[in-house]
């Protein structure tokens, strides 16, 4: 059943690429390398790349005057703009917009980490950000407040032409290399599963907090880690994951990468609920404020904090109130805050989504030739559980 499933997916998506292709081409999308001079980035350690998905820059604002509260993200000195859009569309989904956040180039929609060229990555495929940095030796981690097979945290490590493909996520995270996985429940990875493929499964607080440096760890939550507050003693909040996740990732070696996503941000503004929206969003920049404190400490850790898309299209009214004005993505740009080097961005500058992990691989001390990287024969088709 699930071969059928994947069997027609791939049909109707070589379909839709052929009508695909020639829209791209008109949009005159740039998939072409960006000129960026890899010895113009300040040299940094770890990174921790923080995705508000969803987030817009009225986001912050409506949930400044929703909560009445000041946001960490305000303290950073270094703003500008991501351009979101994907290799189909002006209109990114989660999927090719996190992919690009990934892998350093444009793909189509409602696909993760394949070309939009090539979508079966019957070929090749793009080397993730998460990739990289495990062949440099690094640890490497992902949190969400989504399911772990969630669009954003599968951009950051598996390839596949569908994000709905959970069967196929999950199994790749499972075979994956990343020293750590925390986020929803999940269909397929039982602890059984994660447990024979070297991971220590957790699904409580006190499980997550007994996790040691060195022990790879898959979590399963509740998903209500978006909440500003602990919703009972045993399921945590994103910021004590995030907390929790860089001591352990941070073990002196040879540095690590996490990524973060507050995935809540977009759902609520799907449902226009400006209300839950801003406290994920509080949430989300509680968790910011773990990563500043860490990377002011740290002293070598570059915090890059932005969005895969904006949703909901808020807009600012003449009473001075915020208010959505649909119920999906928008193509606006996103914020893009920078803390832990000065030559990742200027202030103001604005970017273009996948240029973001080329400048991350840049700051890591990667050159022109690792990143962004085909590989070639490399496609991992395994459904096996
Ligand atoms: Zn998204």
């Amino acid at each position: 059943m699930i071969l059928m499933v994947r069997t027609f997916l791939e049909s109707f998506i070589s379909i839709v690429m052929a009508l695909i292709v020639p829209i791209t081409t008109a949009l005159g999308i740039n998939t072409q390398k960006p000129q960026i001079d890899p010895s113009s980035f300040d040299n940094v350690e770890n990174v921790i790349l923080l995705i508000g998905d969803g987030m817009g820059p009225l986001h912050l604002e409506a949930a400044k005057q929703e909560r009445n509260i000041t946001l960490a993200l305000d303290e950073i000195e270094i703003e500008g703009r991501s351009r979101t859009r994907s290799a189909s569309s002006l209109t990114t989904d989660s999927a090719a917009g996190g992919s690009a956040l990934a892998c350093g180039t444009r793909i189509i929609n409602s696909t993760l980490g394949v070309y939009w060229y090539d979508v079966f990555g019957l070929e090749s495929k793009p080397l993730s950000i998460t990739e990289l940095c495990q062949e440099a030796g690094m640890k490497t981690g992902i949190i969400t407040t989504d399911d772990t097979s969630g669009a954003t945290p599968a951009a950051f490590s598996v390839h596949t032409c569908s994000r709905y493909d959970t069967i196929g996520i999950d199994s790749q995270q499972l075979k994956s290399d990343l020293d750590l996985i925390w986020g929803g429940a999940s269909d397929y990875v039982t602890k059984e599963k994660a447990e024979e493929n070297g991971f220590t499964f957790v699904s409580t607080y006190s499980e997550m907090m007994a996790v040691e440096a060195g022990e790879r760890s898959y979590g399963q939550f509740e998903n209500s880690t978006w909440h500003t507050e602990q919703t009972d003693a045993e399921t945590p909040t994103l910021s004590q994951m995030a907390s929790k996740a860089i001591d352990i990732l941070d073990d002196g070696e040879e540095g690590f990468f996490l990524m973060i996503e507050g995935a809540h941000i977009d759902k609520r503004s799907h449902d226009n609920d400006m209300a839950e929206m801003a406290e994920a969003l509080e949430e989300f920049d509680n968790t910011v404020r773990e990563a500043l404190e860490f990377a002011e400490k740290d002293g070598n850790t570059l915090v890059v904090v932005t969005a895969d898309h904006e949703t909901g299209g808020i807009v600012l009214n003449d009473d001075g109130s915020y208010s959505y004005t649909k119920g999906s993505h928008s193509s606006a740009d996103v914020p893009v805050f920078v803390y832990g080097s000065h030559s990742f961005i200027e202030n103001g500058q604005t970017v273009e989504n996948y240029e973001i992990p080329i400048r991350i691989a840049y700051s890591l001390g990667f050159d022109e030739d690792d990143f962004p990287k085909e590989i070639f024969n490399a496609w991992i088709k395994n459904t096996d559980l």
